[in-house]
């Protein structure tokens, strides 16, 4: 597969290119030089096969051959290792569910492929890969987490010290082995302008080879588009044929993944995006004027972003012609008092307990079934984390029955192996030169 700067499409790199430097010079962002589409036999027969042999069939076919077939299929194996169960909530709506991977969010989908293709780039006498990342709880938790035990990988996680919530640190915390958490006394703001100083730095740079695991990342996306074919598949099962899907969105990679599967074949009816008053999108599609904002802080706090990054590879998709997107794309946007009120109303009606950010999404198709009189699609709509991971924005009724997966009770007991270090370069710098 070849690539394009969305700045510029005369450019061409590798795959391989792609995935260790994430964003082009240019400051655009990769896209592949072509989507294909694929046999309509087998998004016919979707529902004959598994998760994993749709995601080998989805990624052999956009890769085109830059990783031969029985390493692919090992990669996938290994990373795609989890299940993504569509789940009905009521007539004509369901829920996919994508947190039952190690971190329980779907950013495990991209954090674990992307860790993976990496490792297998790598060549026979390279030095060993440093990812750096910042995080704010989220993505951090998934990096560590995809690349936990991954040969000839090393991570170093920076989080603000306080901040993240107690089973994120444990996620962040508790791994040893290849990768190491250090606690910052500053902001998250802080942790990222660390790790910016040390890619810009040469003697950082002369010793390691240092990677950022970026969320704008080809390689992550590209594993996020299986689970949309997979969800097909599913419906497929019951023996339903049309679909629309209802994303919770902050930086858009998640239904920018849908949009790709879309262009690959998969029928998709309608998307929806769903996000919280941060409403830069849903604002766009309304005045057809897009604003960047400052973001502001909400219970969804993953999707607190006033300048979605991905946009761009959304519009590059429809090459900026924004009235065939408008055509397959509807955004609703609620606040934090309508998304608590959504998680009470579901708790009591289903029994069934959604985090902020699937709140938000569960919202945005309910509002879909008042605007439309459609009764022939279903109406899926995507759980991005488990509601665990948010303990502090549920009320204690809700809160006490919420089920805490084995994979975050068995890090309950175990030691937090952070290094605290304050907010200065250097102090940084020279825990990194130690090694
Ligand atoms: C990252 C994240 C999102 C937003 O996904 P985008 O791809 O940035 O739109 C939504 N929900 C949760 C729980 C997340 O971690």
């Amino acid at each position: 597969m070849q690539l394009y700067s969305t700045n510029n499409k005369d450019l061409r790199v590798s795959f391989k290119e792609a995935v260790f430097n994430s964003l082009p010079a240019d400051r655009g962002l990769y896209m592949p030089e072509t989507i294909p589409v694929l046999d309509p036999g087998f998004i016919r027969d979707l529902h004959l096969y598994s998760l994993p042999e749709i995601a080998f069939t989805v990624a052999k076919n956009i890769l085109n051959d830059d990783i031969p077939d029985s390493d692919l299929k090992r990669i996938i194996d290994d990373a795609i290792n989890f299940e993504a169960p569509v789940v009905k909530l009521d007539e004509n709506i369901q829920v996919l569910e994508l947190f039952h991977g190690p971190s329980l969010a779907f950013k495990d989908f991209g954090a674990r492929f992307m860790s993976r293709v990496m490792s297998y780039f790598l060549e026979a006498g390279e030095k060993e890969l440093n990812v750096l990342v910042a995080t704010s709880g989220d993505t951090g938790g998934a990096v560590a987490l995809g690349f936990l035990g991954v040969p000839d990988t090393r991570v170093t996680i920076l989080y603000p010290k306080g901040k993240v919530s107690p089973i994120q640190e444990l996620q962040l915390t508790t791994n040893g082995q290849n990768i190491r958490a250090i606690e910052i006394e500053g902001t998250f703001d802080d942790c990222q302008a660390l790790v910016k100083l040390a890619f810009n730095d040469p003697e950082l740079k002369a010793r390691f080879r240092l990677t950022s695991a970026n969320s704008i990342n080809i390689s992550r996306l590209i594993p996020q588009t299986f689970y949309y074919f997979n969800a097909y598949a599913q419906l497929q099962r019951q023996g339903k044929h049309e679909v629309i899907f209802s994303v919770p969105s902050g930086n858009f990679g998640n239904i920018g993944a849908g949009f790709l599967a879309w262009k690959m074949g998969l029928p998709v009816k309608q998307f929806i995006a769903a996000t919280n008053i941060n409403d830069t999108v849903p604002a766009f599609l309304k005045s057809g004027v897009y604003q960047a904002k400052p973001s502001v802080q909400t219970y969804s706090n993953a999707m607190d972003v006033g300048n979605p990054s991905n946009w761009v590879r959304i519009m590059d998709l429809f090459e900026g012609d924004s009235s065939e997107l408008k055509q397959l794309l509807t955004a609703y946007t609620f606040t934090d008092e309508e998304t608590l009120k959504a998680i009470e109303e579901v708790y009591h009606e289903q029994a069934y307990i959604m985090c902020p950010h699937t709140a938000i999404a569960w919202l945005a198709s309910r509002q879909w079934l008042r605007d439309h009189n459609d009764e022939t699609a279903e109406l899926v709509f995507l759980s991005t984390a488990h509601p665990c991971k948010f303990p502090d924005i549920f009320p204690e009724a809700i809160a006490s029955k919420i089920v805490v997966p084995s994979q975050v009770q068995e890090l309950e007991g175990r030691e937090k192996l952070a290094v605290s270090l304050g907010k200065d370069f250097e102090g940084f710098k020279g825990y990194l030169l130690r090694g």
